[in-house]
């Protein structure tokens, strides 16, 4: 389901909307003052990518740009990828673990010491 980011240009709110069809679009207006100039926030609409998703289509053998290395949601990918390609299980632990570094990447540093 395609849920949409956009920001008002007339008094800069931004918003989320929820478009199931192309023609909605036009009707999505600005709940601040009502503008229907709007401008849509690509950005937002890649964060609803699953990461099975994401999984599916992240490249080991590409040099990662500094978007993808500041994303913490990219954490632990490559090795997932990895263990999906060898077929092998990495437990329920190792997503525990995953999500306490994507979440809180410092708890991982405060738990070790
Ligand atoms: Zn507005």
């Amino acid at each position: 389901m395609p849920i949409y980011e956009y920001q008002c240009r007339r008094c800069k709110k931004q918003f989320q909307s929820l478009v199931m069809k192309k023609e909605e679009e036009k009707k999505v207006f600005c709940p601040e003052c009502e503008s229907r100039d709007l401008k849509r926030l690509i950005s937002r609409v890649i964060y609803h990518v699953s990461e099975s998703d994401r999984l599916a289509t992240f490249d080991p053998n590409v040099s990662k740009g500094d978007s993808f290395l500041k994303d913490s949601r990219n954490i632990g990918l490559a090795a997932k990828k990895r263990a999906q390609q060898l077929g092998a299980d990495l437990g329920s632990s190792f997503e525990e673990k995953l999500e306490k570094l994507r979440t809180d990447p410092g708890s991982v540093i405060r738990d070790s010491e």
